[in-house]
């Protein structure tokens, strides 16, 4: 284990540094991994960003993105670089289960392993964590990691912002789910006044939609939504024929879900995926709702109350089903 003092001491001269995060990264997994980044290259480390899989292309404008390593695309050079690290990031994830096959050659790497996360429940790999569930980003506690327990506030410049700001951002539904607390406003208004632009990154993540993405979110709502009155919930579930008409690519689906959350009387959206190599589910809840108990009782995944994900081997219909078979043993909830 690490303490902050021997953590500080490690970091207070030039390392071989990696940073990771979860699989599919979404905005927060890129923000407060590229925040992190961009702290660490002023001081000299030698870090790189790796991630296991692509990531959607309204973040590729993310200072440092050029730099990222996309793990299933350079096996080799990341398995190099994971290695030879010194100290190996983990950011918004807390299983190593969440980085596919790079886990095993995170965890079989003797470099110290450091994990800044907000979801429940972490497994035990790391040698030092900060972690906080009632964060609403990981961004957040990258922030806070880097002011409040390194005390470097004047390392917070523009990149940093811009990226710690998308993170946070992106995780607090535009600052607007429970976990928005009065600290998250204060942090993002320090953000805004180091530099990020705050109505510019809401342009480039929310307004960079291709006609095809608009198209298929019409399709999703007109043919392939269905409404549980009796349970206060919708489903989305689309088909793998209709992604490849639609030519929709990774980030395309995001953010879907919550069109079928929007309606007044529902309490639980999912979006249910046919992907090729596995159907996926996304959930979102209002309130108190579970939606991360469903998905880790039932569906293999995780993540927090209102909003969780998992996934399902078997046909969309069969998962479909068996999504639809769960409802009754919430209803009381669902229907509260
Ligand atoms: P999304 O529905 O956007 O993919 O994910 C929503 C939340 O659930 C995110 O916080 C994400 O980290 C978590 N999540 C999504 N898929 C999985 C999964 O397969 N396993 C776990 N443990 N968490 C997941
Ligand atoms: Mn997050």
């Amino acid at each position: 284990m690490l303490n902050l003092a021997a953590l500080t001491e490690l970091l207070a001269s030039p390392k071989k540094i990696v940073i990771t995060t979860h699989h599919k990264p979404d905005g927060d997994a890129m923000g407060s991994s590229l925040g992190l980044y961009n702290y660490l290259i002023q001081q000299g480390h030698h870090t790189t960003v790796i991630t296991p899989t692509d990531y959607p292309d309204f973040l590729a404008w993310l200072p440092g993105n050029e730099d990222v390593i996309i793990y299933t695309e350079q096996l080799e050079k990341s398995a190099e670089l994971i290695a030879a690290a010194e100290l190996i990031f983990c950011l918004d994830f807390n299983a190593l289960s969440r980085i596919n096959e790079m886990g095993v050659l995170v965890g079989d790497s003797s470099a110290y392993k450091i994990m800044i996360d907000h979801h429940l429940e972490p497994a035990d790999f790391d040698d030092y964590r900060h972690w906080d569930i009632n964060a609403c980003a990981a961004a957040q506690l990258v922030y806070d990691f880097i002011v409040n327990q390194l005390y470097h506030p004047e390392l917070i410049n523009k990149d940093v912002a811009t990226c710690l700001y998308t993170g946070i951002m992106t995780d607090s539904g535009s600052f607007r789910l429970p976990n928005t607390s009065s600290t998250v406003h204060r942090i993002v208004a320090d953000l805004i006044d180091a530099g990020a632009v705050n109505y510019r990154i809401h342009e480039l993540v929310y307004n960079s939609a291709s006609e095809n993405r608009l198209r298929f979110l019409g399709h999703c709502l007109a043919n392939c939504l269905e409404v549980l009155p009796e349970y206060n919930t919708a489903i989305i579930a689309v088909n793998n024929t209709d992604l490849k008409k639609f030519d929709v690519n990774t980030g395309d689906t995001e953010g879907v879900v919550n069109y079928a959350l929007s309606m007044s009387s529902i309490k639980l959206a999912a979006f249910i995926v046919e992907r090729s190599d596995r159907v996926k589910l996304s959930l979102r809840s209002k309130g108190e709702f579970p939606a991360n108990e469903i998905c880790k009782k039932y569906f293999d995944g995780g993540g927090h109350r209102n909003a969780a994900g998992g996934h399902s081997e078997g046909t969309l219909e069969h998962v479909v089903e068996k999504f639809k078979s769960i409802l009754p043993e919430y209803k009381k909830l669902l229907k509260q």
